[in-house]
């Protein structure tokens, strides 16, 4: 088997502890199976991202220890591969334009979800549309479910016609994630459970694409004590200079059990004591986990 795994981090701010166990459950999962681990920065969405984020992600990947392969791979770099795909879609009868509103989606369903309106009256002018993927209707039961290597049996059930191009102009994440999964020919997806809602649409772009499916593995991400997850908008402090004690605590986190005696070493040698007793069984099936400093 070819093992090649990815973290795929958005520049929306510098790493910090909800991050570092995305990266370092990818990493150790990679590594443990002498595979590959890619870094992709996904670049996508300008207005939330932060000017020099990108730079110290990667900075901060290095001081912790992290070393991937390959070049570095920029989203905001591969639009036009990202337009040829869409326009693949369309001409198969994948996608559609939209132009719906939110607003005349409630006035018509009273609901967010999206009532299909324009599968069967497609906008005069494409410009200033959305693009959607056509999910039909699911009838094989055997796509109803996916097994997560953490989580276990999960609903596959993609409740609409998700979009693939923004209404605003910008490549949606679900597009430019499978696209790029594809390319970089990624078997193993381990990242936080705060994604796991987005795997069914994602299972679906892939079926309609005819792409590989990856295997997924949801890992719990950190709360704060209202659980909301660390994020930047709750005010996640940045990871600081001192990687020992942060990857001995995500290690931990990660129901790992590193020996008392590491906290004595330096990086290089827990990363290698994790690589080798690395065990996926041993992380919580638990969507949240509340984490303090
Ligand atoms: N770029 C996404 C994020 O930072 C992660 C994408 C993924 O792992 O699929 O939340």
């Amino acid at each position: 088997m070819t093992y090649i795994g990815r973290f795929a981090p958005s520049p929306t701010g510098p790493l910090h502890f909800g991050s570092l166990l995305a990266a370092l459950a990818s990493y150790l999962d990679a590594r443990h199976h002498q595979g590959k681990w890619l870094v992709r920065i996904e670049d996508l969405d300008p207005p939330r991202e932060i000017a020099g984020a990108s730079t110290a992600i990667l900075h901060c990947l290095e001081n912790f220890g992290f070393t991937w392969d390959g070049e570095v791979i920029y989203q905001s770099k591969r639009h036009n591969f990202y337009r040829e795909s869409l326009e693949q879609l369309i001409t198969n009868q994948n996608a559609y334009y939209c132009n719906c509103s939110r607003q005349q989606l409630r006035q018509r369903s009273g609901s967010n979800l999206y009532d299909n309106y324009c599968r069967e009256h497609l906008p005069a002018e494409t410009n200033g549309c959305a693009i959607r993927c056509f999910v039909p209707a699911a009838t094989n039961p055997v796509d109803a479910q996916f097994k997560d290597r953490i989580q276990g049996q999960q609903p596959a059930f993609c409740s609409e016609d998700f979009v693939l191009y923004r209404r605003d102009g910008f490549f949606a994440y679900q597009l430019a994630v499978v696209l790029d999964d594809a390319v970089q020919q990624i078997s193993h997806i381990v990242r936080g459970s705060d994604l796991l809602d987005s795997t069914p649409k994602q299972l679906q772009l892939q079926r309609r694409l005819n792409l590989p499916i990856p295997a997924y593995a949801h890992i719990p991400v950190a709360g704060n004590l209202q659980g909301q997850k660390l994020s930047k908008q709750t005010f996640a402090q940045a990871l600081d200079d001192e990687p020992v004690p942060q990857l001995l605590a995500a290690l931990n986190f990660l129901g790992q059990q590193p020996p008392t005696d590491l906290a004595d070493s330096n990086k290089e040698d827990i990363l290698a004591w994790a690589i080798q007793h690395w065990q996926i069984n041993q992380v919580p099936a638990q969507s949240t986990i509340i984490w303090q400093p």
